[in-house]
């Protein structure tokens, strides 16, 4: 079998300092675990702009288009913030998103029980919950067309469009029951179809690659109701399916039950590939946070979590996956906090090789 291969790109701000880490786990797995990836590393947002002039160059484009992942930081920051529009970090970030087609959007909201008090929820609310939400990611009312503002009589109009094939519905869907039968085996999908049209297509799509999936236990839920219900009792929920506008919504929502923006990871999928692994790109959510950068505060976790759907998802290593997040977990449990995690009097914060160091030393303890 050839070496799995993964193209890394810390971009900007705190991205490369949370990579480093990343990279530590990477080399403890090859090490400790025979795990090897063949890494290659690359430049993209504005330490691309500052040396090629563009945000990705085409050969990095290019290299993402043929690794089996892309393990991406961060992008951004202030010093960018005056260039034209066509060449802000940020592009580079859509640019891969577009290009490689991924089309379905992981975010798991998983609560280490170490951090229940952290969620602004009751503890039993949240405490072991773990949900996944998988948001369509390349259409809807983002990309629907006709979209502008325009002039009618004596006023303007602000025009988006919402527009869902039944293709697209259909392998976001796959995707979601997929995901599914390795978990819970439920799956909740929301829409609005009570006064959309995209959301009674959406709905009869999705119940219609139900049938190929018995045993999963489908649901549908209104987007409004289903905010509500998130917030109200989410362990409820295993994997939620929805639209690019919900899940936009939803996902940052459900996130922020489970704590900091330094814990949490994504995964963007796209189609399968030749070797049958899909396109995909894994990144944490949080941006290149300028207001910390340098200072070695960033918490890594979110980032090295990133690196574990990457295991789970598109490498095949489910058992891997869980060791790594079994490992951040027994850290946390320790009580090892980066600065923002910080809350309980008395805790020094580590710094992030800190934390880097206290999650190997789990992994060592793992074997
Ligand atoms: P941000 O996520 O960078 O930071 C928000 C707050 O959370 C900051 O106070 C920051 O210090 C803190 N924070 C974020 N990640 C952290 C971590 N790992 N550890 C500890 N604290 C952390 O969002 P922002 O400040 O709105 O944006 C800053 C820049 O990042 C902007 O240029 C923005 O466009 C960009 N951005 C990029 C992405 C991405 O690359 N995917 C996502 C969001 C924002």
């Amino acid at each position: 079998m050839t070496t799995p291969s993964l193209l890394i790109l810390p971009g900007d701000g705190i991205g490369p300092e949370v990579m480093a880490e990343v990279r530590r786990v990477i080399d403890w797995y090859g090490d400790k675990r025979g795990l090897k990836f063949d890494v290659s590393e690359d430049l993209v947002g504005g330490a691309a702009y500052d040396v090629h002039g563009t945000p990705l160059h085409d050969d990095t484009m290019a290299k993402a288009q043929e690794v089996d992942a892309v393990l991406l930081g961060a992008v951004g920051g202030p010093k960018y913030d005056v260039l034209d529009f066509s060449v802000k970090p940020e592009r580079g970030l859509l640019r891969l998103r577009k290009e490689m087609d991924l089309f379905a959007n992981l975010r798991p909201a998983q609560c280490f029980d170490a951090l229940a008090d952290f969620s602004s929820l009751k503890k039993d609310v949240v405490a072991g919950l773990d949900i996944m939400i998988v948001r369509e990611l390349t259409s809807g009312i983002y990309f629907g067309e006709p979209r502008g503002i325009f002039t009618e009589g004596n006023e303007r109009v602000g025009i988006n469009t919402q527009r869902y094939t039944e293709s697209e519905i259909d392998r976001v869907a796959r995707n979601a029951f997929e995901l599914a039968m390795k978990r819970g085996r439920k799956l909740c999908s929301m829409e609005k179809a009570n006064v959309m049209e995209s959301g009674i297509l959406w709905r009869e799509v999705v119940t219609k690659v139900g049938e190929d999936y018995p045993e999963v236990e489908l649901s549908h839920m209104y987007a409004d109701a289903g905010a509500m219900q998130l917030c109200r009792w989410p362990k409820q929920f295993d994997v939620i399916v929805t639209d690019n506008l919900f899940g936009d919504l939803l996902s940052d929502a459900a996130a922020m039950l489970t704590g900091s923006l330094g814990m949490l990871p994504s995964a963007s999928l796209g189609a399968p590939m030749e070797n049958g692994r899909p396109k995909a790109m894994y990144e944490p959510v949080h941006g290149s946070a300028p207001d910390i950068a340098g200072q070695g505060k960033a918490n890594p976790i979110a980032c090295i979590l990133s690196f574990a759907m990457a295991l789970r998802y598109s490498f095949d290593q489910g058992a891997e996956a869980d060791r790594l997040e079994a490992a951040i977990n027994a850290v946390l449990e320790k009580g090892v906090r980066t600065a923002d995690l910080l809350g309980e009097e008395g805790v020094t914060p580590v710094s992030t090789a800190g934390m880097g160091d206290a999650i190997l030393a789990a992994l060592d303890e793992s074997l």
